[in-house]
């Protein structure tokens, strides 16, 4: 049998139990094995791990782990810029994209409201899940250990937290989000497509008095049908944004 040590740093701790927090784990195995199978064997998927460090020197997933050697294991940092030679992955490129497991209904709302390119369906099955991931570039956002240990799965991210808002505040936080213009409602909350201003004078059948009186600029989804204005649910959303960056996520 073989023996490494493991140090995970910050939130990777919150894939172990409270009693391996912010300590040296002894990890044993047997015969050849990668760093990245040992990682995974704890219970953190791959796509949480931004840098691993052996004895202070970086190495990437196939590295085979050396008995008697201390890995460092790191999540991602927006402070820690990472040279090619020390990066697991290829960066993701351009404005994220997204696809959510059947569990995160809810941020998928939300995400596609703040203007963000994100599929989701309840039906959907992991397979379809890594499939679309793969193919269109998208990050997946899932509470699902197992979909994230995927060989085939490149980017995604681990949501830890029960509520809605905080896990729209971990991918915020994650993905930096902010800097993205969050304000601009372009895409339908229920369906992912595009939204195109409508004259009011078109869709004025449709809509209830106090709305018809008070608003004037619509919009509608080209794919759905549904009929957008900035009334008090797009007032609330906007406000939800300075509490979510008041939020202690970790
Ligand atoms: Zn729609």
């Amino acid at each position: 049998m073989k023996k490494i040590k493991f140090r995970f740093y910050s939130r990777l701790n919150l894939f172990l139990d409270k009693s391996s927090h912010k300590k040296e784990l002894i990890h044993s195995f047997f015969g050849r094995q990668s760093i990245k199978d040992r990682i995974e064997t704890i219970g953190i998927p791959h796509t949480e791990v931004h840098l691993i460090l052996e004895n202070g020197t970086p190495v990437d997933f196939k590295h085979q782990a050396r008995a008697g050697t201390l890995y460092s294991v790191y999540p991602f940092f927006h402070n820690l810029d990472l040279t090619e030679d020390m990066q697991l992955r290829v960066p993701y490129k351009g404005k994220p994209k997204f696809i959510l497991d059947t569990h995160l209904g809810k941020l998928a709302r939300y995400l596609r409201f703040y203007n963000f390119d994100t599929v989701y369906q309840n039906k959907y099955k992991d397979k379809k899940i890594v499939d679309t991931a793969v193919e269109d570039n998208r990050i997946i956002l899932t509470r699902d250990h197992g979909l994230l240990k995927r060989k085939r799965v490149v980017y995604g991210f681990f949501i830890h937290h029960d509520d809605p808002i905080y896990q729209l505040a971990s991918v915020i936080d994650r993905y930096n989000l902010f800097s993205y213009d969050l304000k601009t409602n372009s895409r339908c909350p229920l369906c992912n497509k595009s939204l195109q201003k409508v004259p009011k004078q078109k869709i004025v059948d449709r809509l209830e008095p106090l709305t018809k009186k008070h608003y004037h600029d619509f919009q509608i989804c080209v794919n759905c049908d549904k009929i957008y204005w900035k009334g008090s649910h797009y007032q609330k959303n906007q406000k939800l944004l300075e509490k979510v960056k008041c939020l202690k996520i970790y």
